[in-house]
This record gives C-alpha cells, structure tokens and sequence, in this order.
C-alpha cells in the first residue's frame, strides 16, 4: 500500500515543504538546507517563524529609529 505524498508549498528558486507521504515527516526545503521534521516538531517551526517575522518587524522599526537619531544634528561623526 503505498501513499501519496503532498506538495503543501513552494516556491520556484528558493524552496518547498511537502510530505512525502512515506515517513511521516514534513520536508522543508530551502535551497541546499533540507530539514524532515514530525508535524508537531513542524509546527513549532512555522509557530517560531511567525515570532521570529513579527519581531523582526519591530526590529527593524527600531534600527531605522537608531538610524535616524544618529542623523540628527549632534549626533554622529559629523
Ligand atoms: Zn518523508
């Protein structure tokens, strides 16, 4: 008895996630990096990612708040 495997994601150049519908695991592929992970693990993956992109933002935010305080006058080198 053989089962399908499912493509859940792709994306051309850069990567995909499937199941391959043989071991269990979910496949995340990004270009060389390959990861098999249980789907709870899976999960906590995407959960993580999801912190990681929301922080991120926030992040990125304060970097350009760092970045225009320095350009103020009396700040910086000049
Ligand atoms: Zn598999």
């Amino acid at each position: 008895m053989k089962q399908n495997g499912m493509c859940l994601a792709s994306q051309d150049g850069f990567g995909q996630v499937y199941d391959c519908g043989s071991c269990g695991n979910i496949h995340v592929c990004v270009g060389p990096v390959s990861l098999s992970l249980s789907p709870p693990a899976y999960l906590d993956l995407v959960a993580m990612l999801s912190t990681s992109a929301a922080n991120f933002e926030m992040w990125m935010e304060h970097r350009k708040t760092l970045e225009s305080d320095r350009e103020m006058p009396g700040y910086g080198v000049d």
